[in-house]
């Protein structure tokens, strides 16, 4: 039998000072995890690592997990919805219990999460993981049936590909306009990848057609670098309008494809627009959101500030400094998995380090970068200083194709860590 020292005895008692909970058995924890993307399903699945006999289900809506990273590459007709989607199978073979169905009720009075089809599971720690839902009520005009005619394509699937269609289908010459939201949102890059690639599109498609970004905006991700690529590449194709140059669009109207600025109306061959955002809606029936409609959370465990015992990891939640993204998303939910299994252990989690890093393609062989690597600080995840960055300036041709292949290697590696 292992006998405790004095060492071992002041660190225990110095994590039961800070952690006073009881731990559980280990043997008879249940950790449940809502949402089976890259925060959730990467959960899951280190959750399981870490500690094989803790008893790990995951609750997700769909059978097939449908990527929005590369999705821009689909619109510009680049690549193929299938190259997006991921199933399941091996995360049962981890021996991760897997519901496919959705949540509808948390209780976390009872630590129990319900499911649509009735089944009712307990929990002694709930990772909430269910990324984002569009505010159907953030733009005036921009209803569910609205986004039929005015494509979001900002959850991929169906909406990626109706958004390719009417590029396709849209004669050359035409008005392409994407409304972009103000912050936070999902992947603060994302609508400005996007009209590079359509921009691209129509540059080799359809050459006397243009695409407006209309930006509720002054400032964004890797702002320098997109504007250096587009005097470049597209000086004819794309155009960006900025907040305090009238870019903030105040409503829509689906039946004529307008789109509305105080100053402006502009009436669209096609239309994308990205509406405001927050944390899904289970999220909310959790009660872990706040005014916001996002989930602030401890910077150390990812544990909910108005629940105990409810994580949330990914899009939903506040994360400080560090962006909504896929690879942060997978990067929190390591640390988060970490720290549930030494919570329920009775221990005190370590202080995490976290690092994202964003690649944006401009063309198909033309690729940029952000990085950043973040720690908590005074309760909020924060920038590490002098770590990170974003691609050079003024660089080859050579480091934006290197950049592109690194783009590529990067789904590839992350999908295959999450699915694979
Ligand atoms: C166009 C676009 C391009 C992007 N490009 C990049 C990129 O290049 N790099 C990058 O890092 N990130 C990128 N992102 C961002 C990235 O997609 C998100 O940050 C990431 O998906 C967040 O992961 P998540 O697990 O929080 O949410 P998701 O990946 O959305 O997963 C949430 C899961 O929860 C499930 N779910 C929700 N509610 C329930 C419920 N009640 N019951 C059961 N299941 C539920 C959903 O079905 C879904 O599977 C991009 C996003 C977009 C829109």
């Amino acid at each position: 039998m292992k006998r405790i020292n004095r060492r071992d005895f002041i660190a225990a008692a110095a994590g039961a000072a800070a952690f006073p909970m009881p731990a559980i058995a280990q043997g008879d924890a249940r950790v449940v995890v809502v949402g089976g993307g890259f925060a959730g399903a990467t959960c899951a699945r280190a959750l399981k690592k870490l500690d094989p006999r803790l008893t790990v289900t995951l609750i997700e809506q769909s059978r097939t997990f449908t990527a929005c990273p590369f999705s821009n590459a689909i619109i510009a007709g680049l690549r193929d919805l299938k190259d997006q989607q991921f199933g399941y199978d091996r995360l049962v073979a981890d021996g991760i219990a897997i519901d496919f169905a959705p949540a509808t009720a948390v209780d976390p009075q009872d630590r129990t999460v319900t499911l649509s089809n009735g089944t009712r599971l307990r929990y002694d720690r709930l990772v909430l993981a269910p990324g984002i839902d569009l505010r159907w009520d953030g733009l005036p005009g921009y209803t569910e049936a609205a986004a039929e005619a005015m494509p979001h394509a900002w959850k991929a699937g169906e909406q990626t590909l109706l958004l390719r269609r009417q590029l396709e289908s849209m004669e050359d010459g035409g008005l392409v306009v994407i409304s972009a939201p103000a912050n936070p949102f999902r992947c603060p890059p994302g609508p400005y990848e996007r009209a590079s690639l359509i921009a691209y599109y129509l540059k080799t498609k359809k050459p006397k057609s243009k695409v407006l970004v209309l930006d509720a905006k002054d400032a964004f991700s890797k702002q320098g670098l997109f504007q250096e690529a587009w005097k470049a590449l597209y000086p004819d194709n794309l155009e960006w309008v900025s907040l305090s140059k009238g870019g903030k669009v105040t409503s829509v109207e689906p039946a004529t494809r307008t789109l509305v600025t105080d100053f402006e109306r502009y009436r669209a061959a096609v239309a994308n627009v990205i509406p405001p955002q927050k944390a899904a809606r289970i999220a909310e029936l959790a009660q872990v959101t706040d005014r916001t409609g996002w989930c602030p959370v401890d910077a150390m465990t990812f544990e909910s500030k108005q629940q105990p015992n409810i994580h949330v990891i990914g899009d939903a939640a506040i994360m400080g400094g560090m962006p909504k993204s896929a690879f942060s998303a997978n990067a929190q939910a390591k640390v988060c998995a970490a720290a549930v299994a030494r919570l329920i252990a009775g221990q005190k989690p370590d202080e995490p380090r976290l690092i994202n890093t964003c690649y944006s393609l401009v063309a198909p062989d033309y690729g940029i970068t952000v990085a950043g690597v973040y720690q908590p600080k005074d309760g909020v995840l924060t920038d590490v200083p002098g770590a990170g960055g974003v691609s050079p300036t003024n660089a080859p041709k050579s480091t934006r194709e290197a950049e592109a292949t690194y783009a590529n290697g990067w789904f590839n590696t992350i999908t295959a860590e999450v699915f694979g």
